[in-house]
Parts: C-alpha cells; sequence; structure tokens
C-alpha cells in the first residue's frame, strides 16, 4: 500500500534514565532529524517516556525526574526542533493510561511472556521471581503511545522491532473487535546494521545507559577521547604485525556507523575508504592507536556541533521546560482525539450517544413520542 505523504505520523521516544549516548544517535535520533526535516511527514512526536522509566525505576523517581530536561537538551542540541516536532513528556497525556487499560483486554500474559525484549530485559534486571505489574506490561502501554498519535512510522533500534510486532497485533485485534479506528504501525530501522544495535565501549552487545558503556553525546571531547582510546579491540591483535580481526571489533563497528568517505579526506588520507582502511587492518601492520585516532577526529566532528548547541541551551532551561509544556498540551489533545474514537467504537461513550438513550427510553416507555 502505498501512503499519501500527508497521512505519514512519526512517534518515536526514550527513556529519561540517563543522558543520551550514541547509540542512540545512530539507532534513532539522527533518522528522526532527517525526517522531521524531510517535509514528508504530517507530523513528529516526541515523547519522552517517564513513565515507562517507572517501571523498573520504582525506586528512583528522581533519577527520572532528573533526566527529563537532560534528554530534552540532548533532542534539541541533536536538531530536533520544538517549531517542527512535538516534544512531550507520557506522565503528562493521561489518555495514554486509559487507553493501556483497554488495549490490556486484547494481549493475553502468554504473548508478553513471549515478547524476547521483555524476556531479555526481566533478565538483566533479575525480575524473575518479582516482575513488577507495570513493567510486565510496558509493551501494551507503548501500543498506546504509538497508536494515541495515529503514528504510521516509529523510527527505532533493533531492540524494539518486538514491540512493534506487539503493537500491531493489538491493532489489527481493535481494528477487527470494534471498529478500525487504529493505524498499524512500522518500525524504521537504519539501514546500517552497525546502526540498529550500537555496541559499547566495552564490547559488550549494546550501548545502553544501564550498563554504563556509553559514549554519551554531551560528554566533552576529553571524555570521549578517553572514551575511544580504551575501547575494546581484537585481544588477538597484540603486535601491530599481527593481522586483526574485525568480527567484534568495537573500533571498526564504530567506523561502520559514523565515518564517511570525507572523513578519510580529512583526517587519514594514506586510505581511500573503509573497506581499504579493514583490509591492511586484517592484513596486518596497523594499530589499532592510528585506527582510534582517526575515531576520535571523526566522533568529535560529529559531536562538536551538538555539544555547541547544548551549552546555548544550558543558558535558558526554563524555556526548555516551557517546550516541553507546549508539546505536552497539544500532544494531550491528539490522543483524547483517539481516546474518543476508541472509546466509541467500544461503546463506552454513553452519553454522546443520543441514540442509545433514545432507544432506552423507548423499550421502557414504547410509543412515547419524543
Ligand atoms: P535503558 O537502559 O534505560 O533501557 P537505553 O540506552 O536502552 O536505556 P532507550 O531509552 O531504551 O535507551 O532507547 C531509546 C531508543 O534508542 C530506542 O529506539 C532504542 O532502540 C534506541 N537505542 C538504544 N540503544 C541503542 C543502541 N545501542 N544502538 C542502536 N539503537 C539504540
Ligand atoms: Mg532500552
Amino acid at each position: 500500500m502505498t501512503m499519501d505523504k500527508a497521512e505519514k505520523i512519526i512517534l518515536t521516544g526514550d527513556r529519561p534514565t540517563g543522558r543520551l549516548h550514541v547509540g542512540h544517535y545512530v539507532g534513532s535520533l539522527r533518522r528522526r532529524v532527517e525526517l522531521q526535516d524531510s517535509g514528508e511527514y504530517k507530523k513528529t512526536y516526541i515523547m519522552i517516556a517517564d513513565a515507562q522509566a517507572l517501571t523498573d525505576n520504582i525506586e528512583n523517581p528522581e533519577k527520572v525526574r532528573q533526566n527529563i530536561i537532560e534528554v530534552a537538551l540532548d533532542y534539541i542540541s541533536s536538531g530536533l526542533d520544538p517549531e517542527k516536532s512535538t516534544l512531550f513528556i507520557q506522565s503528562q497525556i493521561p489518555e495514554l493510561c486509559e487507553l493501556t487499560f483497554y488495549y490490556m483486554d486484547l494481549v493475553t500474559v502468554a504473548r508478553l511472556q513471549r515478547n524476547p525484549t521483555v524476556k531479555n530485559e526481566i533478565q538483566m534486571r533479575n525480575f524473575e521471581a518479582s516482575i513488577p505489574v507495570g513493567f510486565f506490561t510496558y509493551p501494551i502501554s507503548q501500543a498506546s503511545d504509538i497508536t494515541a498519535f495515529k503514528a504510521t512510522t516509529v523510527p527505532v533500534g533493533e531492540d524494539q522491532l518486538p514491540m512493534l510486532e506487539q503493537a500491531r497485533e493489538i491493532v489489527h485485534k481493535f481494528n477487527t473487535v470494534y471498529a478500525p479506528v487504529l493505524v498499524e504501525p512500522s518500525a524504521l530501522l537504519p539501514d546500517n546494521d552497525a546502526c540498529r544495535r550500537l555496541p559499547g565501549t566495552d564490547g559488550k552487545a549494546k550501548m545502553r545507559k544501564s550498563l554504563g558503556n556509553c559514549i554519551y553525546l554531551a560528554d566533552s571531547p576529553d571524555e570521549v577521547k578517553n572514551k575511544i582510546m580504551s575501547m575494546f579491540t581484537d585481544p588477538l591483535h597484540l603486535q601491530v604485525s599481527d593481522p586483526g580481526h574485525l568480527e567484534g571489533n568495537t573500533v571498526f563497528t564504530y567506523l561502520d556507523a559514523f565515518c564517511r568517505k570525507e572523513h578519510f579526506e580529512r583526517y587519514l588520507p594514506d586510505y581511500s575508504d573503509l573497506d581499504e582502511l579493514k583490509a591492511h587492518y586484517q592484513r596486518g601492520g596497523l594499530g589499532d592507536v592510528k585506527v582510534k585516532k582517526f575515531l576520535n577526529n571523526i566522533m568529535q566532528e560529529t559531536l562538536e556541533p551538538i555539544r555547541a548547541r547544548r551549552k546555548e541551551l544550558e543558558k535558558d532551561i526554563p524555556s526548555v521546560y516551557e517546550v516541553l509544556r507546549k508539546g505536552s498540551e497539544a500532544a494531550r489533545e491528539v490522543a483524547a482525539q483517539t481516546l474518543s474514537e476508541v472509546k466509541s467504537a467500544m461503546k463506552i461513550n454513553y452519553f454522546e450517544d443520543a441514540e442509545l438513550i433514545r432507544m432506552q427510553s423507548e423499550k421502557y416507555d414504547p410509543g412515547k413520542i419524543r
């Protein structure tokens, strides 16, 4: 099905559990900015998922509260423009909770247990014996976030695919059982494999805030450099002359994610492109330090404009909160409209249904002319 440009709507977001890192940047943030600026989308909604963050940070509400502004600063400094995109805070839209409550009837416990991301996260957080119900059901709440805005397009990293799958199932079920009110969303993954799940600087499968293996967008130049210089590479590459391996070599994965041809002209003109650099590394004779310095140049170039914009924004924090307040108000109106359609479809709109009241009157007082 081809979709009219005017119908395409983006929704995506992040949990305020820490500042945003370069995994977020390549996995979703960079794409959002391009889509926002492309003019091909009717609306772009960007949500700070504080209610979701609370599902596994029950003991730590202050962390969630503090990180709202951090995420908002990272958003705007990365190029999300409040004039073009609606930036809002999840908990300020109570309609989302109401949707979640109704969608819960459409999902079985067994289906949630099968969700690979939920499985994985339960393991990671040692929740096996004590999963908070709210955490367990967060895929349903994520379906509410997406469908409340009738989003067609959700730019995310690979770990979110099972969530999108579950949201699509909920939409399908709702539209079949009640009425075709909801829109089936599609995930939009980065084209480049390295960007779909950027590993941590420690070589672990995923850079993530809760693992502390991140390069943050707001890190200082020195912090970025130190993290890159101590990054995990190839443990078998002991001498410069040894042949190196690319498999699982984090520095090369980052180059896959960040490096463009013009970076060679600027910082490493002895090589014409990444394939040539990789081939030399595999042959032997190319040291890790040289490759890391190249990566550092690229990362500094990428992060510098973001850092500079952040410095400016940090001078006026109240206006950033104001952006979020206005965005939350605007988002709430849209969610309320969807909720009203959902309630009509579910036949729980008693007071707006003149026909229902007329029919009930007729039942109890037949023949009365009204
Ligand atoms: P937490 O540890 O709290 O879950 P997180 O670092 O996983 O934090 P999220 O807020 O859960 O970050 O993810 C926000 C978005 O960024 C999602 O679309 C997710 O797919 C994407 N993302 C997160 N980490 C990466 C990564 N390392 N590579 C690519 N995309 C990522
Ligand atoms: Mg996550």
